[in-house]
C-alpha cells in the first residue's frame, strides 16, 4: 500500500544562545532523516531524550517547520506550507501527548474540551455536536455523565482517554502519539495501549508512536525506527528489530530489556561515556565516541541509511557497501 506519510531528508536546526554572552549556535535536532510510515499501521520511533524523536513528530504533524528536507502527507508536499494552509490539513493529523493535565485546560468541562476540534474544525449544530461528544466518550470507555466534569477530577489515564477522545473527534487519519503513556502507572498503560490498539482496528488510523520505552513500543509496534543523536541509526519490522538488533546502539539499548524466553537473553550492553550534545555533534558516525565496534573510519565518514535485508535498514560501517 501507499504510504500515508513520508518524509525525506529530513532536518532541524533550532537557533540558540549559549551562556550569558555565548555566540549563538545551531542545535542539529534532526539530522538527514527519511523514512515512510504506512497507512494503518503503527510505526514506532524510539531512543534516548534528546534524540530527534518528538521534533520529528512535531515537523510531521507541522507544528514545526522543517530546515530542510521533504514531508509528504497523504500524496501532497506539506513541508513548505504556511499556517494557513496547513490549518484544514491538521484535522486529519491528530497529537496525543504525554501528560494529558497539561494538555486540558483546566477551567474546561470535559465535554467542552472534546467538542473544541469540532467547533473548529466542522460546521454542526449545538445538538449535533453534543451526540458526537457523547459517542466519543463511548469510544473511548468514559461513561456520558463524565462530561461535566473537570479534568482534575480524572485519574491520569482516564484523562489521557480524554486527550485521545478529543484527537479522534475530528475523524483523523494520523495519530502522533508522543509518549502516551510514559506518565501513567504500569498497570493503566496496558489499558491505554489496548485501547489506541482496538481503536485502531475500528477505525483504520495509522499512529506514529513515539517513546523511550522499549517494553511499550513492542506491545503496539508494526515497525520501528531508531534514532540517536538526531539521526535515524535503524529501520525494521518488529519482529526482525527485535531478534536481529544491527545497529551497536540499537543492540545496546534493546540488551537492557527483560525478555520472557531466557534463552533469547542478551548480555547487558553498557555504552561508556555521556551522550554528546546536539549543538556539536561528533564528526563521522555520531555514535562513535561511544561504540563498542568503532572503527578509524567511523571517526571522518558518515554511515549512509541503507537496507542491508529486505525492509531492514541500518546506518553503519559494519554493514553493505560501507564496509571496510
Ligand atoms: Fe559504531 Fe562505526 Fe557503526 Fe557508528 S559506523 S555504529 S561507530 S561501527
Ligand atoms: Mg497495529
Amino acid at each position: 500500500t501507499k504510504p500515508l506519510v513520508e518524509v525525506k531528508n529530513l532536518r532541524k536546526v533550532f537557533p540558540i544562545k549559549k551562556g550569558w554572552f555565548g555566540k549563538p549556535a545551531l542545535l542539529q535536532a534532526v539530522d538527514n532523516v527519511s523514512f515512510s510510515i504506512r497507512k494503518g499501521e503503527t510505526f514506532s520511533i524510539v531512543g534516548e531524550s534528546g534524540c530527534g524523536k518528538s521534533t520529528t513528530g512535531r515537523l510531521i504533524t507541522r507544528l514545526l517547520a522543517p530546515s530542510e528536507g521533504e514531508i509528504w502527507f497523504d500524496g501532497q508536499e506539506i513541508g513548505k506550507l504556511d499556517e494557513a494552509r496547513i490549518r484544514p490539513l491538521r484535522r486529519q493529523m491528530q497529537m496525543v501527548f504525554q501528560d494529558p493535565y497539561a494538555s486540558l485546560n483546566p477551567r474546561m468541562k470535559i465535554k467542552d474540551i472534546i467538542a473544541e476540534p469540532l467547533l473548529i474544525h466542522e460546521k454542526m449544530s449545538a445538538a449535533e455536536r453534543e451526540k458526537d461528544v457523547q459517542r466519543l466518550l463511548e469510544v473511548v470507555g468514559l461513561s456520558s455523565f463524565h462530561g461535566e466534569r473537570y479534568p482534575h477530577e480524572f485519574s491520569g489515564g482516564q484523562r489521557q482517554r480524554v486527550g485521545i477522545a478529543r484527537a479522534l473527534a475530528v475523524k483523523p487519519s494520523l495519530i502522533v502519539a508522543d509518549e502516551p503513556v510514559s506518565a501513567l502507572d504500569v498497570s493503566i498503560q496496558s489499558q491505554v495501549l489496548n485501547l489506541l490498539q482496538d481503536l485502531q482496528e475500528e477505525l483504520g488510523l495509522t499512529y506514529l508512536f513515539i517513546s523511550h520505552d522499549l517494553s511499550v513500543v513492542e506491545h503496539i509496534s508494526d515497525r520501528i525506527g531508531v534514532m540517536y543523536l538526531g539521526s535515524m541509526v535503524e529501520l525494521a519490522d518488529k519482529d526482525s528489530i527485535y531478534e536481529k538488533p544491527l545497529h551497536p546502539y540499537t543492540q545496546a539499548l534493546f540488551s537492557s530489556v527483560p525478555v520472557p524466553d531466557p534463552r533469547l537473553k542478551r548480555e547487558k550492553i553498557v555504552l561508556k561515556g555521556d551522550l554528546p550534545s546536539p549543538v556539536n555533534p561528533p564528526s563521522g558516525c555520531r555514535f562513535h565516541t561511544r561504540c563498542p565496534a568503532a572503527m578509524d573510519v567511523c571517526r571522518t565518514k558518515a554511515p549512509v541509511f541503507q537496507e542491508q535485508e529486505p525492509g531492514h535498514y541500518v546506518a553503519c560501517h559494519l554493514y553493505g557497501e560501507s564496509k571496510g
